[in-house]
This record gives structure tokens, sequence and C-alpha cells, in this order.
């Protein structure tokens, strides 16, 4: 089958490899869409996977073979939790599946599994979900990563009437907005310097303001709108911009971060003392949180709309392309899925 593969620093090739063997336990899932993450063009930028791996970790496909899920068959539309939880340790146990260990092989992340950039994927049955009638394709690709943001503002804790700063408009500081808005938060900020990508979140509805993070004003602008903030969400990778938000944040307040950082980056940690903040690291989502999302989205489908992060759809051999152009700072992609194979 065809798939995509990282070849070296900054070099994605389409190139063959093994067709899915039917085992009796693996779901075995014709891909449909595959969805493009921030994560994927990391490792494509660092190279640092090895030639045998396919990357991507969201799809969206068709049951070739159920496999051990006897409640599945050929034909059923899908998708695939991103995660390789053991189901056995004691996170895992305890319904933290996403702090797993194992999820250092989790498929399109690591050097050992074969992700969603191919005809072909396939699944461990306990991570498939089915999609309800309800959603489209793209709707059903948007269910995990809105499940990651999900995760994020919920273990935040993010209540009516709070003050919050999000770092980077793209598509995961965008679903991050939605969340918080939806759990009551009356100022979002959000720190974005690429055009498209601000104006984009600003018709969204759900932000307050835009501010270009390299602004010397900014604090001030900040804390004259909020008196300070209650939590600010890192999801642009430049761990940089977490000073401006430890100098606009009030005592006893959170930083989340979610982004996977290229390099280290200075932290302003005596201000962090001074106010007692305190930095949460995110990764990924649980399968409660999955389902959660779907039962919310089916209630409130203007709330919390998942369609409008919709911008291209590319072939495998356009990745090269589409990677090279998210990676400048200024493009004007949202949501890239791959829907030819
Ligand atoms: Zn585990």
């Amino acid at each position: 089958m065809r798939a995509a593969m990282i070849a070296g620093k900054e070099k994605m090739i389409v190139t063959q490899v093994h067709d899915p063997a039917p085992d009796g336990n693996k779901v075995i899932i014709k891909t449909k869409l595959a969805g493009v993450t921030g994560y994927d063009t990391t490792l494509w930028e660092l190279g640092d996977i090895t030639e045998e791996t396919v990357p991507g970790h969201e799809i969206v496909g068709v049951v070739e073979d159920p496999g051990s899920r006897s409640d599945l068959k050929a034909g059923d539309r899908v998708t695939v939790l991103p995660l390789a939880a053991c189901l056995e340790c004691d996170f895992c146990k305890s319904g933290q599946e996403n702090l797993c260990y194992k999820n250092r092989n989790t498929p399109g992340k690591s050097k050992t599994a074969h992700g969603t950039f191919s005809e072909y994927f396939e699944a461990r049955p306990e991570f498939v979900k089915k999609v309800p009638d309800k959603f489209s394709d793209f709707e059903a690709l948007m269910l995990s990563p809105a499940a990651t943001a999900y995760h994020m503002v919920k273990e935040i804790g993010v209540q009516p009437g709070w003050n919050v700063l999000i770092s980077g408009g793209g598509v995961m500081g965008a679903l991050v907005a939605m969340w918080c808005k939806f759990f009551g938060a009356k100022y979002i900020g959000v720190f974005e310097k690429n055009r498209t990508r601000a104006l984009n979140i600003m018709d969204y509805g759900e932000v307050n303001r835009i501010f270009d993070p390299e602004d010397r004003e900014i604090i001030d602008l900040i804390l004259s709108d909020t008196r300070g903030l209650h939590a600010m969400f890192e999801c642009s990778g430049n761990a940089r911009f977490m000073n401006t938000g430890i100098l606009t944040l009030r005592r006893n307040s959170t930083i989340a971060t979610l982004s996977m950082y290229k390099k280290s980056a200075p932290i302003n940690f005596f201000m962090l003392g001074q106010k007692l903040i305190r930095i949460r690291t995110f990764n990924a989502h649980t399968p409660a949180d999955f389902d959660k999302v779907v039962e919310l989205v089916t209630a409130n489908p203007k709330k919390l709309n998942l369609k409008r992060y919709y911008s291209d759809s590319v072939g495998l051999k356009d990745l090269q392309r589409v990677f090279e152009e998210l990676t400048r700072d200024e493009h004007e992609h949202e949501k890239v899925v791959v829907d030819k194979f």
C-alpha cells in the first residue's frame, strides 16, 4: 500500500509499505481522512524518526477487517484514539490512559508503529471508536483534537467569569478557546502574529482580543482588560511567550502547555515563585474524554462547531509542500486533511 514517510530532516516521501494482514485481533481500516497536526510537522522538522515509520495519528476510515471487535463489521465508519496505553498499569486503571508510559509507542508518534498517512491503518481494537452517523467525516476527525483541548480545559478547571490567555491561534488554540467559552470564560485573549489565523479565530466569535506577542505594550493591555488572568494555555510551541503570561497571571493561577517544544526556553522562575503560579503539561486525552466530547458536541452543535476548522484536502504526494508551508510563519491553512492516498 502507499504511505508517506519521513525520510530525513524536512523530507517527506511517498512509498510502498507492507499491506496490513488480518490477524483476528487488530482492526484494519481503509483510510478516508488523515489529519495533519503540529506533532507531525515537528517530527518532520526534526527528522528524528526512522525511514521505516509513517507519521500521522488522526484518522477516519471504514472497517476493512473488524479483527476481535465483534461489534464492528466491514464498512463501519470509525476513528481511532491516538493512544498505545497498556490498560493494565496504575495510570490506565485509574482512567489516566494518556499518562501510560506505553504511549511512547503510539502509532504515527513513535519509531515503532506506522501512523495514518497510508491507504490502510492497523488499529488496536481497544482504541477504535465507531463514528455516530450525524457527524461528517471531517467532524469525526476533529473529535480527537477536540478531546485533547477539552482535557486541558477541564483539568485546569476553567470556571464562569474566568479571564484566560491562549498562546497560539492555530486549530489547537481555537479549540481551547471554544471549550473555555463553553465553560463560561468571560475574557479570552489570544497571542497570534499570523493575520489569517487571527482573523479566523476572531471570526469564530469566542475571542475578545488578539495580541501580537512581540508588542511591548501587551502586559499593560492585558492587565487593563482583566486585572490579571486566571489561566494561560500555551499552544504555540513557543515557550518564550509563557513569560508574558507569567507577568499577566494572578497569584495561584496555572499555565497549561500542550505543544511539543523543539528546544528549551528560559522561563521566569522568579515571578513564578512570587505569584505561586503552577505549570502543567498535557498530552493527548483519555477514552473517557473522547466519549464526553461526542456527547457534548452532539448536544451543543452550534456552540461546539467542529466543521469550521476545515481548510484543505490534499494527497499524500502533497504533504512535502504542505509541511513546508505549515512551518512558515505566514500561511493560510487551518486544518489540513489527507483524502487521496
Ligand atoms: Zn498503562
